[in-house]
């Protein structure tokens, strides 16, 4: 009788932005998910969610899921080592207690740091290796914008990313690793390529569906609809990560090493002579105040704060336009929100409709300007519990924890705990700031607001903001990048390199 092929699945899931000072919890983790073996299986099982991708890829060959550790948290700062260690602990004992282990196929973001290790997802690849052997296939899937390193190169034999940003194949990509894994398991002949560039790009200034990257993504699966190539994946890492070891990536999986090699290496040298392109043009914060003060339409100018979005891994606690508003005198209706729990812990300490000077933002992140000390009125205090109105999962409720509206004169800041959902217009409508009645709105977003604020905007502004997130690289003081990188110091001579096999 033949035995099911047995298969260790895990997730640890979190995108660092070493920039932002505040690491991420335990219990940052688990508001989504913080689990281990059938709990874990039955969490992921029920969603569509990148786990529950792979979990299928595997039962659908007829293979057996082994649940390991599930844990799941969106961008932040680093992680503490208290998650890492929860982690390979988990890991360990499975491996201990499963019995026969065939494979491992396990979900990682590809770009995580904890307080000590700046390649979390490297670290568990190497332990599953060294824990079960070289013979034993493993697979992953990562985020398209992982740092895919030595290490995560050396211990994985796939390696499968998104192939769309913003990305719209979660469940796919994950598929995918699991497919792989199982071809693997099948004694097909599955070999990995891969190239890095020394190369750093912002997100905001780059999408899978537009050109030049969707040429990329198109040559890639062309070889693979033409059966060349079984998978590809161009890594564009995301650059807020000041770690010795960064890069952009290019992975070829074919049945021949040769071919692997060659087209990893073709797509890779496309991919890194588009360089120039995959940068948004920024505006300058008053530039944009000026369209603001002088456009016709009665439409609002929406100013895009990308650098201060909590879903790219900043804190949210940038107040740069506000100051900039008020140092200009600006009559502008303007709107905003701004973590700082100490300023909303003060709002309810003064009271609906009362005044007091307050000191807001700028108390997390590092060389940003203010915080803006104003007098400014309690509008209004709130428990943070809203709705989404969407695009993204309608009448889903989020928290932003206490939160108050305070005025000061026409600029209405809502200050919060801990914000979230920053492209969803509810994150302001909720809390009584209704964004079409104002003459501009921050958003602090990268490309999620699009859909919801294309809908009444009048002009959509990104601006070269400061914060954790900035896609103006050269804002940062930078101490750990490695020499010989884009957008810094590439040497004027630099080639792409040939592809590699790394096992
Ligand atoms: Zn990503």
């Amino acid at each position: 009788m033949c035995e099911k092929k047995r298969v260790l699945v895990c997730e640890f899931h979190q995108e660092t932005d070493t920039f932002n000072p505040i690491v991420m919890t335990k219990e940052d983790f688990a508001a989504f998910r913080y689990a281990e073996g059938e709990e874990g299986y039955r969490l992921c099982k029920g969603q569509h969610c990148a786990t529950h991708g792979i979990i299928d890829a595997i039962e659908e060959a007829g293979g057996e899921v082994v649940p390991s550790v599930f844990v799941y948290a969106l961008a932040g700062g680093r992680v503490s080592d208290e998650v890492l260690a929860y982690v390979q602990d988990r890991i360990h004992r499975t491996i201990a207690g499963a019995g026969q282990l065939d494979a491992v196929c396990a979900l990682l973001h590809g770009a995580t740091c904890t307080e000590s290790n700046d390649d979390a997802c490297g670290t568990i690849l190497q332990q599953l290796r060294q824990e079960l052997g070289e013979e034993i296939p493993i697979t992953v899937s990562l985020d398209l914008h992982a740092n895919v390193t030595e290490k995560i190169l050396k211990n994985a034999d796939v390696v499968c990313g998104h192939q769309t940003y913003p990305h719209v194949d979660i469940y796919e990509t994950a598929y995918r690793a699991g497919r792989m894994c199982m071809a693997l398991l099948a004694g097909e002949r599955v070999t990995m390529a891969a190239v890095r560039l020394p190369m750093l790009t912002p997100p905001v200034g780059y999408s899978t569906e537009t050109q030049p990257l969707r040429s990329v993504m198109d040559r890639g699966q062309a070889l693979v609809a033409a059966g060349t190539l079984l998978d590809f994946t161009v890594f564009n890492v995301q650059p807020w990560l000041d770690v010795p070891e960064i890069g952009s990536a290019v992975v070829a999986v074919a049945a021949e090493a040769e071919t692997a090699k060659s087209c990893a290496r073709e797509l890779a040298a496309e991919f890194f002579a588009h360089r120039e392109a995959y940068w948004p043009q920024l505006m300058d914060i008053d530039g944009v105040i000026d369209r603001a003060e002088d456009r016709e339409s009665k439409k609002p100018v929406i100013l895009v704060d990308s650098a201060d979005s909590p879903n790219g891994g900043a804190v949210g606690d940038s107040v740069a336009v506000a100051l900039r508003l008020r140092e200009r005198g600006s009559r502008l209706r303007a709107a905003m929100f701004v973590k700082d729990p100490q300023a909303v812990e003060q709002a309810f300490a003064v009271g609906v409709g009362n005044r007091a000077e307050f000191t807001v933002g700028a108390k997390y992140t590092a060389h940003v300007p203010g915080p803006m000390v104003a007098v400014g009125r309690v509008r209004s205090l709130h428990d943070g519990i809203v709705r989404r109105e969407g695009p993204v999962n309608p009448g889903e409720v989020f928290s932003v924890g206490r939160a108050a509206v305070l005025s000061f004169d026409n600029l209405d800041v809502l200050v919060c705990h801990a914000p979230a959902a920053p492209g969803d217009p509810q994150l302001l409508r909720h809390f009584g700031i209704e964004p079409k009645l104002y003459d501009l709105v921050v958003v602090k977003a990268n490309a999620s607001f699009r859909a919801a604020y294309c809908a009444f905007a009048g002009e959509i502004c990104y601006a070269d903001t400061p914060g954790a997130g900035a896609a103006n690289l050269h804002r940062f003081r930078w101490q750990h990048l490695p020499r010989g990188l884009y957008p810094f110091d590439l040497p004027a001579d630099y080639c792409v390199e040939p592809a590699k096999i790394y096992r």
